[in-house]
C-alpha cells in the first residue's frame, strides 16, 4: 500500500515507538506522586517539556500538553474568550478565516452563538490571508476587550502557507492577541514562537510520526486563559488530568527527529511533490493543480479536474484505494461527509471542483517510485471513470 495521506495522520516512527515502550514499562508512576517512582515520571515529563520548548524557542512553562490539535485550538480560543468574558463581562471580537480547520471554526461558531462578534477575513485566490484584510478588519472594531485573531500557519488541504509573522505584527500593532494553528507546519517548515511573534500556537504529535492523543498549546507567559479541563492542578492549573508521560516523551522524540533534519527532509519532500505535480500534469488530462508553487508546504499537493462535474470524488478515492494508493479528498476530519471541502469553496472553487479534489500528502519516508506509481494509478482511475 502506498500511503500518501500523511496530512491526515502519519505512521509512528520506530524510534518513537521504541522509546515509548521503555517508558511504559519502566516509568509508570504518576508525575504528581512524591515517591521516587513518581519523581522519575516527573523528570521525564520535565525533560521533554524543556526540549519541546527549546525547539520552538519558548520557555518550558509556556507549553501546555493537551490531547492533540483539536484540544489545543479549543483551549486557545475558548480559554482566551472565557477568561476575557470573566474579567469584563464582554466577549472579545474574534477574527479568523473560512479556510481554517474545523477545530478552529467550530469553537468560534460556538462563541458566536454566545454573543461574540466574529469576522471572517477575505481569502486571496491562492488561499492566503492578506495583511491588508486583517488590518482593515481590526481598524473597523470598536470594542474595549482585546480581540483575538486566529489564522493557521499552513492549510491542511492545500498546503498553502500564510504570511504568519507579518499577520502577527499587524495584529499586535492594534493590540490584538494572535493564535495560530501550526499543526501542519510544525516539522515541515521552521516554527518558532519568537521568530513568528505569535501568542498561542497549536501542535499535534500524530502529524509528525508521533503518537496519537497528544499535542501541545504554546501559551505566551503573559496571557491568561480559563482552563477547559477542571480537576487537578496539572500543567500549572491550565489543564487538569494525569499527564500521559509516555505520550509526551513520544511527542518529544518525534519532534526532535523532524526538527533535526528539517531542511534536508523538506528539500526531499519538495522534490517529490514537484515530481508528483509534473507527473500529473503530463499524464492526467484535464488536471488542475490547486496548490501554488510559492508559499506552500513541501509535502502537500491538491489537484482537481476540468471535468469535475462528471466525476464522483468519493469514487475517485476508492478507485485509488483499489490500486493500493491511500489519498484523501477534503480534510480527514470531514471525510465521510458528502459536503465539498469548505477550504476550497472559500478559495472560490466551484462546488464540483472542490468535491472532486484529491489531496496527496507526502512524508519523509515517501519514495520516487511511490510517487510514479500514484501518478499511474490516478491516470488509470480517471481513464476508467471517464469511459463509464
Ligand atoms: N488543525 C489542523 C490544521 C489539522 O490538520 C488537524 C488534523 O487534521 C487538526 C487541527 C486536529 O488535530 P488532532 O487530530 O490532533 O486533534
Amino acid at each position: 500500500m502506498i500511503y500518501l495521506d500523511n496530512s491526515a495522520t502519519t505512521p509512528i516512527a520506530p524510534e518513537v515507538l521504541e522509546r515509548m515502550s521503555v517508558l511504559r514499562r519502566e516509568v509508570f508512576g504518576n508525575a504528581s506522586s512524591i515517591h521516587r517512582i513518581g519523581q522519575r515520571a516527573r523528570a521525564a515529563l520535565d525533560e521533554s517539556r524543556e526540549k519541546l520548548a527549546m525547539m520552538i524557542e519558548a520557555e518550558p512553562r509556556e507549553i501546555i500538553f493537551t490531547s492533540g490539535g483539536t484540544e489545543s485550538d479549543n483551549t486557545a480560543i475558548k480559554g482566551y474568550a472565557f477568561a476575557r468574558h470573566a474579567e469584563s463581562g464582554r466577549w472579545p471580537a474574534i477574527i479568523t478565516a473560512r479556510t481554517e480547520h474545523h477545530a478552529v471554526l467550530a469553537p468560534i461558531e460556538m462563541l458566536a452563538t454566545m454573543g461574540a462578534d466574529v469576522h471572517y477575513l477575505q481569502i486571496e485566490s491562492d488561499g492566503r490571508v492578506s495583511c491588508e484584510s486583517l488590518r482593515s478588519t481590526l481598524e473597523s472594531l470598536d470594542g474595549s476587550v482585546v480581540p483575538l485573531v486566529s489564522i493557521m500557519h499552513a492549510n491542511n488541504e492545500t498546503g498553502v502557507v500564510n504570511p504568519i509573522a507579518d499577520l502577527a505584527l499587524v495584529a499586535h500593532e492594534s493590540g490584538a492577541v494572535m493564535h495560530s494553528d501550526t499543526v501542519q507546519s510544525f516539522g515541515k517548515i521552521p516554527v518558532s514562537a519568537r521568530a513568528l511573534g505569535i501568542d498561542m500556537m497549536s501542535f499535534s504529535a500524530h502529524k509528525i510520526h508521533g503518537p496519537r492523543g497528544i499535542g501541545a498549546l504554546y501559551l505566551r507567559k503573559e496571557i491568561e486563559i480559563e482552563p477547559l479541563m477542571h480537576g487537578g492542578v496539572q500543567e500549572r492549573n491550565r489543564r487538569g488530568g494525569t499527564e500521559p508521560v509516555e505520550l509526551v516523551v513520544g511527542f518529544d522524540v518525534a519532534a526532535r527527529i523532524s526538527i533535526t533534519d528539517l531542511n534536508a527532509n523538506a528539500e526531499r519532500m519538495a522534490d517529490l511533490r514537484d515530481r508528483l505535480r509534473s507527473g500529473i500534469i503530463a499524464n492526467v488530462e484535464g488536471s488542475r493543480v490547486i496548490t501554488t508553487d510559492a508559499n506552500s508546504l513541501p509535502n502537500i499537493l491538491s489537484v482537481t479536474f476540468d471535468d469535475a462535474i462528471d466525476l464522483d470524488g468519493e469514487a475517485l478515492i476508492v478507485g485509488m484505494d483499489l490500486r493500493d494508493v491511500a489519498v484523501s479528498n477534503g480534510s480527514a476530519c470531514t471525510s465521510g461527509s458528502p459536503q465539498p471541502s469548505h477550504v476550497l469553496l472559500a478559495m472560490g472553487l466551484p462546488a464540483e471542483q472542490a468535491r472532486a479534489a484529491v489531496r496527496f500528502s507526502i512524508s519523509r519516508y515517501t519514495t520516487a517510485f511511490e510517487i510514479d506509481s500514484a501518478v499511474a494509478a490516478l491516470a488509470e482511475v480517471l481513464a476508467t471513470m471517464r469511459r463509464n
